[in-house]
């Protein structure tokens, strides 16, 4: 039998587009992507992203990036777009919290559109943030949230919860595959240096010798997950024939804010001290996915524990730090 020619392999590759490509999980998503062997997109606005962390795709022929603003009409061609595009810290997402909400919701229309005409599949990065300040612990993808629909956390976690409704009519009524997969706090290399949420702000500080701006007394808990975790999950998730209802994702085991700080100074051998910070409003005091539905529908177990995902970010964020803040050694 006669090789495949090159033209044949190329023409046989999928093609994937990934939106908010240039930031922290969209980036590791399109390498992922492309040691596949998809075609890929990263499309972004680069409000949040950076380039940077796309060098190692920017090698790969396979790899092509289009500077877009995921709220303006998109017409590419594509076997799947993964909607990736928003900021997710609250530090920045409540920046411009206008630019936020249309991001969700003006991106997920805009997706919906080119699907309808493309006929692509979509997967949409939505969030635990729409479980709120839960009532319900761990949260289930059962339970309809606690949000307050006009805190500073709105505009994102309300932006969020309207995509997911957009995302599933466009399902029921124009038959769309749109997969919804519920994010939880997830870490690791390439967060950026100035991002704000809670482990980067932590590891950053104890790097540079600064007070851990703990916020309130710290009990508040959340459940964190390795970036690597998550796009297994991710990669798992669009393989299956179908997604009908919404999924979490993320790595069940919790701890407090105060313990996070109190390993991180450990794992950076910092002396840094505590600060403690007022708690921003409507601060979700407990949150820990039940990952029961990724479970059971593709076999998901997050791998990579706390201790060794801290090392391998703090190994990160210290390479990327300016030259010459060292890590003040504990006396
Ligand atoms: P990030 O801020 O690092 O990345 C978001 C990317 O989207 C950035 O590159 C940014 O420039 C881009 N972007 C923002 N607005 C845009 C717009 N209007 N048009 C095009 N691009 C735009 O955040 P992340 O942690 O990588 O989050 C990625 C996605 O995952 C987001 O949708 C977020 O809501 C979701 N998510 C993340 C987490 C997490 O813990 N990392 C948790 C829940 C949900
Ligand atoms: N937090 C903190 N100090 C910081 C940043 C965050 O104590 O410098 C707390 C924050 O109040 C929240 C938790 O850490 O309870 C996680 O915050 P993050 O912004 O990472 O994400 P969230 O889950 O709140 O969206």
């Amino acid at each position: 039998m006669a090789a495949e020619s090159p033209f044949a392999r190329a023409r046989s590759r999928r093609s994937a587009i990934v939106t908010g490509a240039a930031g922290f999980v969209g980036s590791h998503l399109v390498d992922r992507l492309l040691a596949e062997g998809f075609d890929v997109v990263g499309t972004d606005n680069l409000m949040t992203g950076d380039l940077a962390n796309l060098e190692a795709a920017g090698r790969d022929p396979h790899f092509r990036f289009h500077r877009h603003d995921v709220r303006e009409p998109l017409d590419l061609p594509a076997d799947v777009v993964f909607n990736f595009a928003c900021p997710a810290s609250p530090a920045h997402y409540q920046l411009d919290p206008h630019a936020t909400l249309t991001t969700s919701v003006l991106g997920a229309l805009r997706l919906v559109e080119m699907a309808r005409k493309r006929e692509c599949m979509l997967v949409h990065a939505s969030t635990s943030e729409v479980y709120g300040d839960a009532a319900v612990h761990p949260q289930t993808e059962s339970y309809w949230g606690n949000v307050n629909p006009t805190g500073m956390r709105a505009c994102y976690d309300e932006g969020k919860r309207c995509a997911e409704t957009l995302l599933t009519d466009a399902r029921r009524v124009w038959g769309i595959d749109a997969r919804l997969v519920r994010i939880f706090n997830t870490y690791g290399p390439r967060m950026a240096l100035n991002d704000g949420r809670v482990v980067s702000n932590f590891i950053v500080q104890a790097l540079e010798g600064e007070p851990l701006t703990v916020f309130g007394d710290g009990a508040q808990t959340r459940s964190f997950c390795f970036v690597d975790d998550l796009v297994e999950g991710i990669w798992r998730l669009f393989q299956l024939e179908d997604v009908p209802d919404p999924v979490n994702l993320g790595n069940p085991s919790e701890l407090s804010v105060a313990e996070l700080a109190r390993r991180v100074l450990e794992l950076t051998g910092s002396s840094s001290r505590i600060d403690h910070r007022p708690m921003p409003p409507d601060d979700p005091r407990n949150r820990r996915p039940d990952i029961s539905r990724v479970r059971a529908l593709c076999d998901f177990e997050p791998r990579v524990e706390l201790t060794e995902g801290l090392k391998r970010t703090i190994q990160d964020i210290r390479a990327r730090m300016p030259r010459g803040t060292e890590v003040r050694a504990r006396p």
